[in-house]
């Protein structure tokens, strides 16, 4: 076996125990991200079925070459015809009253036409999470791929910062970082690319604009790599010139509740945990108010994952959970301060992994 090829084999056989402690013969996987993640096969369609003793993945004609190429450890069946019906042939000949289904990507209608497709002989039993519980630890191979995407966020940067001045416009700015992370790699972006500038940057969510960068303006960028199929996250917020003694306090404020919140990045610490103390360097500022949105977020095959690193999310972190960081604060008619990093929850504590310098941050 290619070492490569090692750490889809773990994970099956992680989801086979989850399916033994919860007695399911087996599991019908229905999310791309899901079906990548346990075989290396990355379509946009497709469906698995993983039990104790076998792996099947169906895919339709566009991806049977892929799917025998990338796929791991999976019996790869071409289907000419919808796929969930020859799921549910499959199914029907097995004998089985129960398996379970992973209820995030399947659909009412789409369900009923399984049910039908068995005669009613199957039960379907809403799965939720399964296979996100076992993405929520990230193996060795998953860290080299995400430590990868975050080293092409962090010199996409870099490579624009000297583009960053009055007189450039924000979706020129945007274009030049996703035209780095390419050239140095990367899939593309992990989602729109944000440039904010001015009060434009008072809106966590921007998208870039023809807006012309202003002298003493704030500017926050969000920007992403993904590479091999795994994602970073990274914001930084520049002024242009000499910032007024507001400003320092308001970027001092957001620094210092990133920093405090990225030190308490340990194994065993509940997630809104980590928000609290982010929250709390704010509030103390009376900033709390214009922190409007949760502290971070897991980071992986999609950009957005578990956990949540708010206020109710009571998750313990372990080793080997990659989550952002990212307190900001939005003040309308003035813009807003967001400093954001992807960060891994080692055995030794918290490291970085996108490191792009936050101390030179007016431009003059
Ligand atoms: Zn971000
Ligand atoms: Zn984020």
């Amino acid at each position: 076996m290619e070492p490569g090829l090692r750490p889809y084999a773990g994970r099956q056989a992680r989801l086979r125990k989850k399916l033994e402690a919860r007695d399911l013969p087996l599991l019908v996987v229905s999310n791309p991200r899901n079906i990548f993640y346990l075989t290396g096969f990355r379509g946009s369609a497709g469906v698995a079925v993983i039990s104790p003793s076998e792996a099947v993945l169906w895919v339709d004609p566009r991806y049977t070459l892929q799917a025998q190429g990338d796929a791991w450890g999976v019996e790869v069946i071409e289907e000419r015809g919808p796929i969930l019906k020859a799921v549910a042939r499959w199914l029907r000949k097995k004998n089985l009253r129960r398996v379970g289904l992973e209820d995030s990507t399947v659909t009412i209608s789409e369900l009923r036409a399984l049910e039908r497709a068995v005669h009613g002989k199957v039960r379907f039993d809403a799965e939720s999470g399964m296979i996100e519980s076992l993405r929520f630890i990230k193996d060795s191979e998953e860290v080299a791929r995400i430590r990868e995407a975050s080293r092409v966020t962090v010199a996409a940067f870099k490579a624009v910062l000297p583009h960053v001045k009055p007189g450039v416009k924000e979706s020129e700015l945007a274009a030049e970082i996703d035209y780095q992370m390419r050239l140095s790699g990367a899939d593309g972006p992990a989602f729109e690319t944000i440039v904010a500038s001015g009060p434009r940057g008072a809106r966590p969510h921007a998208r870039p604009s023809g807006k012309v960068l202003e002298k003493s303006e704030l500017v926050i960028f969000d920007l992403g790599a993904i590479l091999s199929g795994y994602a970073s996250d990274m914001s930084r917020t520049v002024y242009l010139g000499e910032p007024p003694g507001r400003i320092r306090r308001l970027y001092k404020a957001v620094l210092e509740a990133q920093q405090m919140a990225v030190e308490t990045l340990h194994k065993g610490v509940r997630c809104c945990e980590v928000d609290g103390t982010a929250r709390r360097v704010l509030e103390g500022r009376g900033l709390g108010k214009y922190f409007t949105h949760s502290t971070g977020h897991g980071v992986g095959i999609d950009i957005h994952e578990k956990p949540r690193l708010g206020r109710s999310d009571k998750t313990r972190l372990k080793v080997g959970c990659v989550v952002t960081v990212e307190p900001g604060v939005y003040l309308e008619g003035l813009g807003g301060i967001r400093l954001e990093d992807t960060v891994l929850v080692g055995a030794q504590g918290p490291e970085i992994l996108t490191p792009a310098p936050m101390n030179n941050w007016h431009l003059s």
